[in-house]
């Protein structure tokens, strides 16, 4: 019997993804917010979910360690997706990708006359391809989370980070300055598993769309 493996991230990938799951029939055994387990079984003996950081989905999936994932396409973009198939966007974990700023920074003006920005940012890819195009010279760092500190200590001019309700930046002093992209997760799936398990997973992308279409 051939077996699944779901690689998913905890919080919100995870709680989105749940419903979608539960359409295709598969419930997990555990909570992955309380159990600390990471491989976590389903109702189904054939299926199993394994918890992994959300920048790690993509890894997992593209050498086969897991089947298919959830990732959000600022991962994607990252990763670079290659040798992944991206059948579906799930259209969950719904938010933007922004650049954001203290409230007294002038970031028009700063940029009008040609300043060289610092930029800090989990995003190094994306954020280096947004400021080439707009002609923005820029000082890249890299950080790893808690980006909104970095201007409030004089680490960055700028940040580029994800935003949805826009709670965290206002909590920080900081506003949001520019769009970059709409971000949400996609279906990630393992070249090899699509062929070779195409029977098996085929229904669950199915039910995953057809719940999908049930939300619109
Ligand atoms: P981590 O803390 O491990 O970096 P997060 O849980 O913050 O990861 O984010 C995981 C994924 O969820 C991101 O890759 C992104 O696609 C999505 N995401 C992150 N922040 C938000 C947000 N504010 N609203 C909706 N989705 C988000
Ligand atoms: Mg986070």
């Amino acid at each position: 019997m051939s077996t699944i493996t779901i690689a998913l991230s905890k919080g919100r990938i995870f709680d989105e993804t749940l419903p979608l799951l539960e359409a295709a029939g598969i419930v997990p055994a555990e909570n992955p917010e309380t159990s600390r387990k990471l491989i976590i079984g389903t109702n189904r003996d054939d299926v199993r979910l394994i918890i992994v950081r959300a920048t790690d989905v993509p890894t997992y999936v593209e050498h086969g360690a897991a089947d298919l994932g959830v990732a959000g396409k600022d991962v994607l973009l990252e990763h670079g997706g290659n040798n992944l198939y991206q059948p579906l966007d799930l259209e969950i974990a719904q938010c933007r990708l922004m650049v954001a700023t203290r409230a007294g920074f002038d970031y028009t003006s700063a940029v009008a006359r040609g300043a060289r920005l610092r930029v800090a940012t989990k995003y190094v890819d994306s954020a280096r391809k947004h400021f080439a195009a707009k002609g923005v010279h820029i000082d890249l760092i890299k950080l790893y989370g808690s980006m909104e500190l970095a201007p409030l200590v004089g680490l960055s001019d700028v940040i580029v980070d994800l935003v949805s309700t826009g709670g965290t930046l206002k909590a920080n002093n900081l506003v949001a300055v520019e769009h970059i992209l709409d971000v949400s997760s996609r279906l990630v799936v393992n070249q090899a598993a699509y062929k070779l398990k195409r029977g098996k997973l085929a229904p669950i992308f199915d039910a995953f769309k057809h719940a999908m279409h049930h939300h619109d």
